[in-house]
């Protein structure tokens, strides 16, 4: 159990509680510091930073930006962001209009594949209520519709390059997120670097174009890393001397690998994110 917890997610973005649950949930798992970190969007940071005044924990305001590289989809976590910053906004309003579009494109290809694509839509469109669409919202329609059981049956039969649902897009440049963020004043971190199966030499690559492009920061504790992962990750982060954060990545309490709070101490030799906001993290 950990009382920081850095990646979060709520209803502005795939994430399954409201900010006031979601803030509640945090309070009940003992975590005292939690970043909001949804999915190419700030829409849900000030009602989150009122709720976690009201219930005494400190919110970090954050964003998980999707960034293309190499061809390949890279989770940014954009930390202790100002959220009216223009260019962050400009940005994420860019990425959300790809997610629209992408989101017909997904249920044309749902229709070619021979099921009902208009109503996946109409589903997903409803359910979102004008937020922006993920692929996890078609996934909810499709286990509702009784495609699959669960998520991760959803997503690996009818979500993932190769398979029906799948529309490649390319988000933004890396170095754009990083502008933004940097811009907004906070602090970019490389989000579940170990979910990305890159081999060791292109996820080295990755972590020098992060750095060539400003960023400063690695998710070294994650919910989806394991511990072999994670002492990998912490010696690069001291090899690239990365700040280290840690994150639950929590969306719903339905899935009980990814929940508030309940990931493993950032490794000794690490040095945290936090020790960069002299002002929180201090409780
Ligand atoms: P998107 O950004 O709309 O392409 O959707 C990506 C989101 O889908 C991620 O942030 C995860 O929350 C979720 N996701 C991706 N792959 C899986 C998977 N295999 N199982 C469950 N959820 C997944
Ligand atoms: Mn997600
Ligand atoms: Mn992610
Ligand atoms: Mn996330």
């Amino acid at each position: 159990m950990q009382t920081i917890d850095l990646h979060s997610h709520s209803r502005h973005s795939d994430g399954r509680l409201s900010t006031r649950d979601l803030i509640q949930a945090a309070c009940d798992a003992g975590v005292r510091t939690l970043a909001l970190t949804d999915h190419d969007t700030t829409a849900g940071l000030a009602d989150a930073e009122q709720q976690a005044q009201q219930a005494g924990i400190q919110l970090v305001p954050g964003v998980e930006i999707s960034v293309s590289w190499r061809h390949q989809t890279i989770h940014i976590l954009g930390l202790r962001i100002r959220a009216d910053c223009d260019a962050l906004q400009q940005g994420l309003g860019d990425l959300r209009d790809k997610r629209t579009q992408r989101a017909q494109g997904i249920a044309d290809q749902l229709s070619k594949a021979g099921m009902d694509g208009d109503a996946a839509l109409a589903w997903v469109q409803h359910r979102v209520e004008g937020g922006l669409i993920s692929r996890t919202h078609f996934a909810e329609y499709l286990m509702q519709a009784g495609y699959a059981k669960d998520m991760r049956g959803v997503f690996k039969r009818y979500l993932v390059k190769g398979k029906p649902g799948f529309v490649s897009l390319h988000w933004c440049e890396m170095s754009d997120a990083l502008a933004w963020i940097r811009e907004a004043g906070g602090v970019a971190v490389i989000a579940h670097p170990a979910r990305y199966k890159l081999t060791r030499s292109k996820l080295i690559a990755l972590i020098e174009d992060f750095i060539a492009a400003g960023g400063q920061g690695l998710e070294v504790v994650s919910s989806s890393h394991s511990e072999e992962e994670c002492q990998h990750l912490a010696q690069l982060a001291n090899q690239y001397q990365l700040y280290a954060s840690c994150g639950s990545d929590f969306h719903s309490p339905d899935q009980p690998w990814a929940q508030l709070g309940r990931i493993p101490p950032l490794p000794a030799q690490c040095t945290p994110v936090w020790s960069l906001w002299s002002d929180i993290c201090k409780a």
